[in-house]
């Protein structure tokens, strides 16, 4: 008998999370215009699923409306049914964005940007995971034979990225024991975000039939490596033309690029309440580890959380399509809607304010004396979640950045999920998000 095909449809959280209610895939017509009603109070879950203290009680629903451009079938399991999933719009019951959805802040930050600049934002996620498996014995970092143990996983990777039409470019061995990075192709606007979480989705699931687990907890082990979620973007305008990239300026980045960088690094200690927001991530971000531990921009520097990617084609006209820009701090906890959707804003920010660009660094900002970091205005990275919370309350341009509503909630669940972590030492810490994550 073959198996019935069920269609998930699905948002990604506050907390990073993709959650979803299930339809008969034959449903699927009679849905796609209004969706499934969702009790807004699941948007106040943190990762362990206590509630926090939210605003909207158990009456307030909305509608999870599925976006058809995002529909993905991926058919290449014989033991389970296809991977039938869509992302959704979440809409008020009058049929307007809801204001605390994670899509809707990339929808409209990505708008602002637009409108302001007539520019949109090109990106993709570099996603590191963790696989586990008692079957997986450990191999050196970036070897053959890390890959060859396996193949069979990387090769259903491939053709499930591929199957879905989010253009995988690597499937590759990464530093830590069992670590592994996929990357696909930039997307333009919201697909960027909606590419980044089907990707991890599709590798969760690759994992599991194969009877692994793919972990994109930001650090699994206090002493082992992180996975990072770096962003790859540049900025587009309205005939397609990647405009980040000037080769008569020695750092190669175009002036309306530079200004966004100066936003970047100006508002990165509240970003990272953001990008970086689980308790978690403050054991991951940190200087010597490439995470990047202060708010530096640097070309061609892995300590620096802004960095200049040149393209090394000799072609002028393929550097400058290709010349692309690097946000190191993000991690897999955060939503990639929000990491987008900040990161527009922050650019933004430096774009309507004419900032020029920071010094570049050179090197392991964490080697300067705090002298010289003080010269060229690099400041340390949050050290803690809540420091971040704080530093996203202390900045007034980035608190407006959310509707009122969306930042009570959001700094409510955050606050929850702190206090939920107090009472662990760093391995439960690890070892609760890696569950989860
Ligand atoms: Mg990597």
């Amino acid at each position: 008998m073959t198996a019935g095909d069920v269609a998930l449809l699905a948002w990604n959280d506050y907390v990073g999370i993709t959650r979803c209610r299930g339809i008969p895939a034959e449903q699927l017509p009679a849905r796609m215009a209004h969706g499934l009603g969702w009790a807004v109070a699941g948007q106040a879950m943190t990762p362990f699923s206590d509630i926090a203290p939210n605003p909207w009680g158990p009456m307030l629903e909305v509608r999870q409306v599925p976006i058809p451009e995002t529909g993905t079938r991926v058919d290449i399991w014989p033991d389970a049914p296809a991977f039938h999933l869509y992302l959704c719009d979440a809409r008020t019951p009058d049929g307007a964005d809801w204001d605390c959805s994670t899509r809707g802040f990339l929808t409209r930050a990505l708008a602002e940007l637009h409108a302001a600049t007539g520019l949109t934002l090109k990106a993709a996620f570099e996603h590191e995971f963790l696989l586990e498996s008692d079957a997986l014995n450990p191999a050196p970092a970036f070897t053959v034979e890390a890959m060859r143990l396996i193949a069979p996983l990387a090769g259903d990777i491939a053709l499930a990225l591929h199957e879905a039409g989010l253009e995988p470019e690597t499937v590759e061995p990464e530093y830590g024991v069992g670590q592994y990075e996929v990357t696909t192709a930039p997307a333009l606007g919201v697909s960027a975000g909606d590419r980044a979480v089907i990707t991890r989705e599709v590798i969760r699931e690759a994992a599991r039939r194969r009877g692994m687990r793919a972990c994109f907890s930001p650090k699994p082990d206090p002493s082992g490596v992180g996975n990072g979620s770096h962003v790859h973007f540049s900025l587009i305008d309205d005939d397609g033309r990647n405009v980040t990239h000037d080769p008569a300026h020695p750092s190669g980045v175009s002036a309306v690029a530079q200004a966004f960088i100066a936003g970047v690094v100006r508002h990165m200690p509240a970003l990272c309440a953001l990008v970086a927001p689980s308790p978690v991530s403050y054991l991951r971000l940190g200087p010597h580890h490439w995470s990047c531990g202060f708010a530096s921009f640097g070309i061609q520097n892995r300590e620096a959380a802004i960095r200049v990617c040149p393209s090394t084609d000799p072609d002028p006209v393929v550097q400058a399509r290709t010349f692309n820009l690097e946000f190191r701090p993000p991690d897999p906890s955060a939503s990639p809607y929000l990491v987008l959707g900040a990161l527009v804003h922050a650019g933004l920010a430096g774009i309507r304010d004419g900032l020029p660009l920071p010094p570049a660094c050179e090197g392991d900002p964490a080697d300067l004396t705090p002298q010289q970091r003080a010269q060229m205005g690099i400041r340390e990275l949050p050290a803690t979640l809540t420091a971040a919370l704080d530093a996203l309350l202390a900045d007034d341009v980035a608190a407006g950045w959310l509707p009122p509503v969306m930042l009570e909630s959001y700094l409510s669940v955050k606050r929850t999920e702190v206090d939920v972590a107090a009472a662990w030492s760093s391995e439960e810490l690890c070892a609760q998000y890696a569950r989860v994550y």
